[in-house]
This record gives C-alpha cells, sequence and structure tokens, in this order.
C-alpha cells in the first residue's frame, strides 16, 4: 500500500496563496478532510504535520477520535450537517463545528458542552448563494434584504451569548461547478458579511471566515479565508461521494 497524501503541495500552494496576499501563511489553517479515508491515511498526514482534521459523519468521526487519541494536539473538526439526536457526539468529541444552521442545535450544544465540561469553536453556515440544495442561514439577499439581515444578525447574536460556545466565525459553500467568478462573488460576499456584523459588534470577535475546498480553495484565500477545508485534494477522490452542500 503506498497511497499518496499530497500535504507538501496543497501546504505549498497555501503558501504561494498568501504570499500574492501578503498574508502570513500561518493565518490560513488547513483542515485536511479526512471523511470516508481509513485511520492510516490520518496518521500518515499527521506524521506529515497535519494537526487539524475534518469530518461530517458522527459515528465514523467518533470512531476516529477513539483510534487516535493517543496521537498529541489533534484538533477536529466537525463540518457536516448534524442530526439533533447525533449533537452530543460533537459536543464530546469536537474543536470545532463548521455547520451551525440553526439556533436549536446550538442551544442544544451548549447544554451537552457544560455537562462534558468542554469549550467549542464554531462557525456559522451561511447560504450566501441560496441555492436551495444547501443548508446555512438564509443570507442570500443580505446586502439589500433588512429583515433577513435582521434575522441572520440575531441569530448570531443569540448564539454567541450561549455557554461554553465560542463563534469564531462565519463558514459558506460555493455552487458545485460555479464559474470562478461566481465563486470569488460568493466568497467576497461573505467575507462582506462578516466585516459588516464584527463593525457592528465589535466584542463578538468572530472575524474567521471557513470557506475554500479542493476546487476552490486559492480564490477562498484571495478573498480572505481564515480556514480552508480540503479533502480529495490531500487524499484523493472518495469512493462515496458523500458532500451534503
Ligand atoms: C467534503 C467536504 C469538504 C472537502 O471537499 P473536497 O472537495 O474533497 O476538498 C469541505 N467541506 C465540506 C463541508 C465537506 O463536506
Amino acid at each position: 500500500m503506498d497511497k499518496k497524501i499530497n500535504v507538501n503541495h496543497i501546504q505549498q500552494r497555501i503558501q504561494q496563496a498568501a504570499e500574492k496576499l501578503k498574508r502570513p501563511a500561518d493565518s490560513i489553517t488547513l483542515v485536511a478532510v479526512s471523511k470516508t479515508k481509513p485511520i492510516d491515511d490520518i496518521a500518515a498526514a499527521y506524521k506529515m504535520g497535519i494537526r487539524h482534521f475534518g469530518e461530517n459523519r458522527t459515528q465514523e468521526f467518533a470512531e476516529k477520535v477513539n483510534k487516535l487519541s493517543h496521537l498529541d494536539n489533534l484538533q477536529w473538526h466537525f463540518i457536516g450537517q448534524l442530526q439533533t439526536r447525533q449533537s452530543h457526539l460533537v459536543a464530546e468529541y469536537a474543536h470545532y463545528f463548521h455547520a451551525i444552521d440553526r439556533i436549536k442545535i446550538a442551544k442544544r450544544l451548549s447544554k451537552q458542552l457544560q455537562k462534558y465540561q468542554r469549550e467549542l469553536s464554531i462557525f456559522i453556515q451561511i447560504n450566501v448563494s441560496g441555492e436551495e440544495s444547501k443548508s446555512g442561514f438564509d443570507g442570500s439577499d443580505w446586502e439589500h434584504n433588512f429583515s433577513q439581515r435582521e434575522t441572520l444578525e440575531n441569530a448570531i447574536l443569540q448564539i454567541s451569548t450561549l455557554d461554553n460556545i465560542h463563534v469564531c466565525g462565519l463558514m459558506t459553500m460555493a455552487p458545485w461547478g460555479a464559474p470562478k467568478d461566481t465563486v470569488h462573488n460568493i466568497f467576497q460576499r461573505l467575507q462582506k458579511l462578516s466585516v459588516w456584523i464584527n463593525d457592528r459588534h465589535p466584542t463578538l470577535q468572530a472575524r474567521e471566515l471557513s470557506m475554500g475546498m479542493s476546487d476552490d480553495f486559492e480564490i477562498a484565500i484571495e478573498e480572505g479565508a481564515t480556514c480552508v477545508r480540503v479533502g480529495s485534494a490531500i487524499f484523493g477522490k472518495r469512493e462515496i461521494e458523500q458532500i451534503k452542500r
């Protein structure tokens, strides 16, 4: 078995993208999305210096966390949609959750986190593109639609008051196979929303932006991503396609 785990090349591309913008490369966190991939692949990437891993299925996630508990400083990112009755697994094991899409699940996580005496950093998922198949709070017209913007603002503020939860920023996904300028536009609009909300609420401190995947992480970095979630470009194609967009 000699599978190629493509860490160095991706790190180089992130560094080059950062240099172009005169941003320090360490202002961008690479989350290696290991969903569907075996434990050995994660261990191999860890050896190459990766510490942040992303999973999107609760059972698979919990199993991997337990099997790899001997590795120091692993940071687990749960990046998928979370079903209510599975939320305790994220509360127990995740360091970051990228896909908060309703207030109810945030409240539930907060209670469970208190029970486990843990803290969780979260990204609030915003559906900027307005695609129906995408989850997240509706931000498809936040610039012009006052009530949509107000709903978003209230949700973000309410979630940020919950115990044991730290809202670190916003997350979005670009439409599958969209032209480059559309992708730029989607990421730029999330970045502007982040500036708008943080300027209005300076104590919020939720300036991180989780955006960019294998096909578009360089565009995301150009638009201000602080966290990119890269799967297949590191670990190779997944046999089972399971991106829920
Ligand atoms: C699978 C997935 C990724 C990684 O996708 P790639 O195209 O393989 O890089 C990123 N974010 C989310 C939310 C995902 O589900």
